[in-house]
């Protein structure tokens, strides 16, 4: 397609990667092809003169759908993966499974799960169009999805983290990290050219590979680590700060309660692979190695 021209000029100007597919680079990036936008960046007014039939969303984290219930009042359907759909619809759900579905106060909420709901008119699996595949690449949630395109991109969203982007999140959000493994030995059968994760730069294929490798080698030793650490029992509480230490977090409310939902997700894994127990003592739960 042609690239629109009554554009206001403080709109970023999309890359085209290969043939019909687009990137908008932006905090989040989105892609755009024949119609149909894949996520969405914070301001709907960048995608002023691309005509939009349908926005596919990677996953219920509002970051990913800021722009969505704009769109759709401008015409726009949104198609959603089957278990996002009640955290696009209403970003609360999110935010109370982050709290065990007790009600957190604001200043314990990351901005990153604020946002406007939006209605979702499909389902990701259901969806067929424009040549792209949904492709469910689960553990960073529980349904996130990738899309790739007939061009051979592939929009990864929170799949992979880009080695750049572990400097700054060093304990990647995940609630599953055996699902977040598999999802990424999916991506690397993919036929792709291109990967454009949710928040990074696009690459190209081997340099994509480079980074899954990396994600997988980065996982493994957080896990190791946290079984060291368990050579002690250690509350959940002690867990979580050891864990949060090893990656130097830094001790905010937000990021605290971020690690809490991704440290729970490793000692499961450890329990369930059976080399850690979990079990209650003076009304507290531990974990320890076997
Ligand atoms: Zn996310």
């Amino acid at each position: 397609m042609d690239v629109p021209t009554d554009r206001p000029d403080t709109a970023v100007q999309p890359r085209r990667l290969a043939g019909d597919t687009f990137v908008f680079e932006s905090i989040t990036n989105s892609g755009y092809t024949n119609g149909v936008l894949i996520d969405t960046g914070p301001e709907p007014e960048a995608y002023a003169g691309w005509p939009i039939s349908d926005v596919l969303i990677t996953h219920g984290h509002a970051d990913h759908f800021s722009s969505a219930a704009a769109l759709r009042r401008g015409g726009a359907r949104i198609i959603a993966p089957r278990e996002e759909v009640s955290l696009v619809e209403n970003p609360e759900v999110n935010i109370r499974g982050m709290f065990s579905w007790a009600r957190p106060s604001d200043a314990m909420v990351t901005k990153l799960f604020r946002g406007d709901g939006a209605k979702v008119d499909g389902y990701a699996d259901e969806w067929k169009g424009a040549g792209i595949d949904g492709i469910p690449l689960p553990g960073h949630t529980l349904g996130h999805s990738g899309y790739l395109t007939a061009d051979g991109v592939l929009f990864s969203a929170d799949a992979v983290y880009q080695r750049a982007m572990w400097q700054r999140h060093p304990l990647p959000y995940a609630i599953d990290p055996g699902l977040v493994a598999s999802s990424l030995s999916v991506i690397e059968s993919l036929d792709f050219d291109w990967l454009v994760p949710g928040h990074g730069v696009p690459t190209g294929r081997e340099e994509a590979l480079l980074d899954i490798a990396h994600h997988r080698e980065r996982m493994e030793a957080i896990s190791a680590s946290l079984l060291a650490h368990l050579a002690e029992p250690l509350t959940t509480e002690q867990a979580i700060a050891a864990l949060s230490r090893d990656a130097g977090l830094s001790d905010n409310a937000p990021e605290y309660w971020l690690a809490v939902t991704t440290v729970k997700a490793y000692l499961s894994d450890l329990v369930r692979e059976g080399s850690a127990e979990f079990f209650v003592r003076d009304h507290a739960g531990w974990w320890r190695t076997v």
